[in-house]
């Protein structure tokens, strides 16, 4: 077996977003019914995503 070097550079804790307009996503929380929900916002467009992968 050779050596897989493939996610050894990709654990940071501070990814971006891009969302398809060229905005950045940011993390959002917000309270809905008395619950927390983490939402993806694009800072441009306002295009909202249950995850910033959604706004891709
Ligand atoms: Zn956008």
């Amino acid at each position: 077996m050779g050596q897989t070097s493939k996610n050894s550079r990709t654990s940071s804790a501070t990814q971006k977003f891009y969302c398809r307009c060229g905005g950045e996503v940011k993390m959002k929380t917000l309270f809905e019914n008395g619950k927390i929900k983490n939402v993806a916002e694009c800072e441009k467009c306002k295009k909202l995503g249950r995850r910033p992968s959604d706004l891709k």
